[in-house]
């Protein structure tokens, strides 16, 4: 379910030191993580040196990534974390007049932005538990969408994702405020059996899905309903069926996914660089990059 074969096998030769496999990794995400950044930085120069320090996050953090993850996630995970990390210096410089600014120096978690690891770890509680509340999530997930449950996901998602009051999603819905209730009553006891089923606890805020602001995280961080690209790029030329194509319609603009956006973005090709210009940013990113791809020998 997390990093999909082809990934696997590029990051399996990058460990080895394959410097092609690199390139390729860098091919496949360059534009989705531009994309991304673009939709927060009002300069193209800024958000490429962005993603060339996101890809040198990669490569740094390599020996501690964990394969079961999906590389994507996990790219935008660092990606995420240097912007964060970004507007953090803007703020602290404006608050520094320009003379007192040092700019060698380093935030005090500097090391820390490196990997997702912040995110991750902080936790109390519930990091052990993480990566499987993540995979029971996604599991459930993924059977709303092969049973053709669109509604269940959607109540759910404006629940977590957004926050709304039962009273408000019934509203936008066109639903009954009993029926909300009894899709939230029914899928928490899916969540819960299939917690116990994995030998995990999550205290699910009893009937508040809405207040449960880890849950609400772990969902947006970790993408738990983000489509796969070629669910997108169908999506994009109407093939999906309607249910489909309505849930994707949803997941985008009413849920506002800014990583299923920026990958539609992508797709369309609404980067306004030229082939040349995506060029010399992939060769930036690999010439800054190379030199941390380990030469093992074969
Ligand atoms: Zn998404």
């Amino acid at each position: 379910m997390a990093t999909d074969e082809g990934d696997a096998y590029l990051i399996d030769a990058v460990q080895r030191g394959d410097q092609d496999a690199w390139n390729d990794i860098i091919a496949r995400y360059e534009g989705r993580l531009v994309s991304f950044a673009r939709r927060r930085l009002a300069e193209r120069a800024e958000a490429e040196d962005i993603v060339q320090e996101t890809f040198l996050g990669l490569v740094r953090s390599l020996p501690n990534y964990d394969r079961r993850r999906s590389l994507e996630t996990y790219l935008f995970a660092i990606l995420r974390n240097k912007l964060i990390d970004h507007f953090r210096k803007l703020r602290q410089g404006e608050r520094q007049s320009l003379d007192q600014l040092d700019l060698n120096e380093a935030p005090s978690d500097w090391l820390d932005v490196e990997t997702p690891s912040r995110y991750l770890a902080d936790r109390e509680g519930i990091e052990a538990q993480r990566g499987v509340l993540v995979d029971v999530l996604r599991e459930w997930v993924a059977k709303c969408q092969r049973e053709h449950r669109f509604q269940d996901l959607i109540v759910v998602e404006m629940l977590v994702v957004l926050g709304l009051r039962n009273k408000e999603v019934a509203s936008d819905l066109g639903l009954g405020e009993t029926a909300v209730a009894g899709i939230k009553f029914r899928v928490l006891e899916q969540w819960r059996r299939a917690a116990e089923a994995a030998r995990i606890k999550h205290d699910w805020q009893e009937g508040d899905l809405a207040q449960d602001s880890t849950l609400a995280r772990i969902w947006q961080e970790e993408g738990i309903s983000c489509l796969k690209r070629s669910t997108l790029g169908r999506y994009l030329l109407g093939a999906l069926e309607d249910d489909w194509q309505q849930y994707v319609e949803f997941h985008v603009s009413l849920l506002a996914c800014e990583r299923c956006s920026a990958n539609l973005d992508d797709l369309r090709g609404e980067d306004e660089r030229d082939d040349a210009g995506r060029a010399s940013l992939r060769e930036r990113v690999f010439a800054s990059s190379i030199g941390f791809l380990s030469h093992r020998p074969e």
